[in-house]
């Protein structure tokens, strides 16, 4: 996968070069480009804001500076597809070298941060790391120019995204957490592939709680079933406490969970904690 981050601030992104994503991109398993925005301004100050239309506070980030990068980008991936053989069908969609809708390539997705944005999920993470190539536009102060996003939904997939429901400074924090998200479900990435199946939001529910040597600390035990050996027993309590763990920490998950096809001894579980089966859906007993 590529993976281009524009940002007027590339130092940010340095955290890209270590652990697992860091040797990604050793492996060349995943080739991420860090771009400053300023390297795209005209002017002798290398401006990138200017004061808001309408007035009010803060500034927001000019529209040209960042038609010039991500025209740069859109060719860097023009070059890319030629050089591979792949270019013949590409089309001028207005991006010097840019390929279009057409394109045997497709469009690159367009990631702009923004609380505005929609949630990014690990659904959303599973659907990107299918993509080729992904571009992340870094915003600052009060935002891009909308208008970039609508000149660029005709080279890019634009999609606006938000990693929660607050606001943070600038787009960086964002791209470090989406990258790392993203990053670790291309083939190669973890070690153990195995260790991305059981894992948070991965079904729908949170993980069950995990434990290590040694089995006694401090007067806690480590549940006894998990020291039985009997790997039936083992899921069923791991599945029962993802449930449990859920219910408490998280119940808006289990609005959206299909319950439909419960074994008999999972909607008892779900019973003890209050919830009943109601055509397919977990529904909280009005008295639990
Ligand atoms: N005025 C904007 C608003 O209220 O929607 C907030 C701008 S914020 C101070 C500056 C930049 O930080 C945004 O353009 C975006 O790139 C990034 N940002 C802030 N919160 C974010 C979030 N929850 N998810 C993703 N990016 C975020």
């Amino acid at each position: 996968m590529r993976i281009d981050v524009v940002s007027i601030f590339p130092e940010y992104l340095a955290p890209l070069e270590l652990s697992l994503i860091g040797k990604a991109r050793q492996d060349g398993l995943l080739d991420l480009r860090v771009h400053d925005l300023r390297e795209f301004t005209t002017d002798r100050h290398r401006t990138v804001d200017d004061t808001p239309y309408g007035g009010g506070a803060g500034m927001v980030m000019k529209p040209e500076p960042w038609a010039q990068a991500l025209t740069a980008v859109a060719a860097g991936r023009a070059e890319r597809a030629e050089a591979a053989g792949q270019s013949e069908g590409a089309g001028d969609a207005g991006v010097p070298g840019a390929p279009d809708a057409a394109g045997s390539a497709g469009k690159p997705v367009l990631i702009v941060p923004s609380p505005a944005g929609e949630r990014f999920t690990q659904a959303t993470a599973h659907e990107l790391a299918e993509e080729d190539q992904l571009v992340f536009a870094c915003g600052r102060y009060e935002g891009i120019d909308e208008r970039v996003l609508e000149w660029a939904a005709d080279h890019f997939t634009v999609r606006p995204m938000s990693l929660g429901d607050y606001v943070l400074n600038g787009g960086e924090v964002a791209v470090l957490a989406m990258v790392e998200a993203i990053g670790r479900l291309l083939p190669g990435v973890v070690g153990n592939p195995e260790s991305l199946v059981e894992e948070s939001h991965s079904d729908g529910l949170l993980e069950y709680p995990v434990y290590t040597k040694p089995s006694s600390w401090r007067e806690r035990d480590v549940p006894a079933v998990l020291l039985s050996g009997n790997h039936g027993k083992i899921a069923q309590w791991r599945r029962h406490e993802q449930y449990r763990r859920t219910a408490e920490r998280r119940p808006d998950l289990l609005a959206e969970f299909d319950a439909g096809k419960l074994p008999r001894a999972d909607r008892t579980a779900f019973a003890d904690l209050g919830y009943d089966v109601v055509d397919g859906h977990l529904v909280r007993r009005p008295d639990a």
